[in-house]
């Protein structure tokens, strides 16, 4: 067994970054859609565990990593002072790291003193991994994010201002069906008054055992349908065309894999793949949901492949024969993703 600590998770551009852990579990754990630290307790390390874990990890990675990844889901709890000697401990062990990111909750940006904030940057935090999940109210107090989206604008300024890289994650389908326009505008204004460096799509997937699984029992939250969902993107984007930002979709939750590109030069490529998969002919548009949610094609430029493959198509029939519905057999999908 290694002799350091790890979290759960990390973000998926970090899937290579050696991942300390600074805090354990999420002092929030509240959100509805989330499973991840539920029945967990919060703790924030001291600064000599987290060294000594440095230490390990220097015994087993040498001065290999690039990328550094801080856990778990909001280390910026820590006291400025402590998470300081913890950024400098991995610059010292670590000579060759060119990045350093970490989790961060708008709740906790804003509560930071602004120099605090300059401090952890100086040295050595580069970017943040902000949850917004979503700019409008509705949909936050829905899904009860413990943050409002003036909090989300104002915790996006201030670490802009500070000078992180500022990476906001967006959830598709997070409203869904009553709330999805609102999601859709109110999110793409928020960014747009933000500015984030990074939008990251990460899919809506109603786990079962979480909060929103029983929401959607009462009847209180309809799931969008695969085709709704592209629809609530497109939407969304065509809002940000003043947004100066990277898209990425590198959530394996998120069907278009390909919807990446910078805005605003890339603005009507990003808005094209969306309508080019509104526009199909229904029958292919369900065999191309189905091999990518089977994990057998990645993206709209094998449709030619999707239309012939047959091994799909009898898959597809079979699915018609037994009278399956596919919107809920792709959900089951997407539950099999996280
Ligand atoms: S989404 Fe993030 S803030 Fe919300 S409960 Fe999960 S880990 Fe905590």
């Amino acid at each position: 067994m290694a002799g350091y600590e790890q979290g759960p998770i990390r973000p998926p551009s970090e899937a290579f970054s050696l991942l300390v852990r600074v805090s354990r579990n999420c002092p929030w754990n509240r959100c509805a859609f989330c499973p991840v630290y539920k029945g967990k307790k919060f703790s924030l390390r001291s600064v000599d565990e987290v060294l000594a874990d440095l230490d390990e990890m220097k015994k087993e990675f040498g001065t290999a990593p690039r990328t550094v990844f801080l856990q778990d889901a909001n280390p910026l709890l820590t006291k400025p002072d402590d998470f300081v000697r913890i950024i400098e401990g991995i610059r010292e062990r670590f000579p060759n790291v060119e990045r350093i990111t970490a989790y961060a909750r708008s709740h906790t940006i804003v509560r930071r003193r602004p120099e605090d904030l300059a401090r952890m940057r100086k040295a050595g935090l580069d970017r943040l991994h902000v949850g917004m999940e979503s700019g409008c109210d509705e949909v936050l107090e829905l899904v009860n994010k413990g943050t409002t989206r003036d909090e989300q604008i104002e915790a996006g300024r201030r670490a802009k201002e500070a000078g992180f890289e500022l990476s906001e994650y967006v959830m598709p389908g997070l409203g869904g069906r009553r709330l999805s326009e609102k999601h859709a505008d109110d999110t793409a204004s928020a960014l747009e008054a933000i500015q984030p460096d990074f939008v990251r799509l990460r899919t809506t997937a109603v786990i079962p055992g979480t909060p929103l699984a029983e929401l959607q029992e009462k009847g209180e939250f309809e799931p969008l349908g695969e085709v709704e969902l592209v629809a609530e993107i497109e939407r969304m984007l065509r809002g940000m065309k003043n947004v100066h930002t990277r898209l990425e979709s590198d959530h394996m939750l998120n069907l278009l894999m390909e919807l990446r590109g910078d805005l605003p030069r890339e603005h009507e490529r990003l808005l094209g793949i969306c309508r080019e998969f509104l526009q199909l002919p229904e029958r292919l548009r369900g065999k191309f949901i189905l091999a990518r949610r089977l994990g057998w094609m990645g993206s709209l430029r094998q449709l030619d492949q999707v239309a012939l493959d047959p091994e799909i198509e009898r898959v597809w029939t079979e699915l018609e024969k037994r009278g399956t519905d596919p919107e809920q057999f792709f959900a089951d999908m997407r539950k099999r993703a996280v």
